[in-house]
């Protein structure tokens, strides 16, 4: 697997709360492989979704403890809630591949489906949009839509694999595999109030910044697929991925924004130096992930 020169990852949060230790092992990761390439590593603030990153604080509480970690960022900060019309054009292009289909499953519908379909105990499988809309009569679309029916807009994964078939994607620990675009969920990639979605921008966004290595946690493993899929689809160059472990406390249960110790503000204010909170980290990577109740 040869990596392209120069090194291009990012750091890409979602600001919608303070910044935690998972947080800072996905920055140090994504610094660390660019160091050692002699590469560059940029920074985008995800804030697509403003009901979650409603508070301006949470942003400026990112780059005041990323200074606090002393890790730097190269080039400009992308800041996704700027370039909405960057994601609408994507859009305008997938819809004109006529790959998008309105949707006009309420939350609630799509829970009641999920509920009445007997689940494969113990998978934690990521549950799935059924495709209900996928196939709705022309004349019955037009007069919801006329109505002004409230709706999002999914893409149709069995027509994108048409156009693009299973293209290989790789990760630098799990090596190569192959996106079958069928097996993906239809996902929502617009709504009324936000003409687009994680997915899209993410794509979108890693072509702009250039970026060619994706450093990012494993429980974002599961969406790579469909995120390789989009790229090809959008003729969007397709990045290497280096999915890393996630921070786990004791009892392997997986550390979270709500463990409020574990922001690096509350961390900040009990005394923890840089230096330690990154000693800490690079402890529980060498054990697997462990972060502990108590680490420091
Ligand atoms: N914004 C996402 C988060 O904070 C990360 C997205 C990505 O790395 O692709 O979890």
């Amino acid at each position: 697997m040869s990596l392209r020169h120069p090194v291009i990852t990012r750091f890409a949060p979602t600001p919608s709360g303070e910044l935690h230790v998972g947080h800072v092992l996905a920055a140090w990761q994504a610094r660390r492989l660019a160091d050692l390439h002699g590469g560059r590593c940029m920074l985008r603030i995800e804030d697509i979704d403003t009901q979650r990153t409603r508070n301006p604080q949470w942003i400026a509480g990112i780059y005041e403890d990323l200074k606090w970690l002393g890790i730097h960022f190269d080039g400009d900060v992308m800041v996704q809630s700027r370039r909405m019309e960057v994601y609408a054009a994507a859009l305008e292009k997938l819809r004109n591949l006529g790959l998008l289909y309105p949707c006009f499953c309420t939350r609630a519908e799509i829970r009641a489906e999920w509920d009445s379909v007997a689940r494969a105990p113990h998978t934690g499988e990521h549950r799935r949009y059924s495709g209900r809309c996928r196939n709705l009569p022309t004349d019955r679309v037009a007069e919801l839509l006329q109505r002004g029916v409230p709706h999002a807009w999914r893409i149709n994964m069995r027509r994108v694999e048409d156009i693009i078939g299973c293209p290989q994607w790789e990760d630098l620990r799990l090596g190569v595999r192959r996106c079958v675009p069928s097996a993906c969920e239809d996902a929502i990639l617009a709504r009324k109030d936000t003409p687009t979605s994680y997915h899209l921008a993410v794509v979108v966004d890693d072509a702009a910044q250039l970026v060619n290595v994706v450093t990012r946690g494993a429980d974002l493993l599961e969406f790579t697929p469909l995120q390789r899929a989009l790229q090809a689809v959008l003729g969007l160059p397709a990045p290497i991925y280096a999915h890393h472990l996630l921070l786990r406390g004791k009892e392997g249960r997986r550390l979270t924004k709500r463990d409020g110790s574990c922001s690096v503000r509350s961390l900040r204010q009990r005394g923890v130096t840089p230096r330690e909170l990154l000693a800490a980290l690079k402890r529980a990577v060498e054990l697997g992930g462990i972060w502990g109740d108590q680490p420091l």
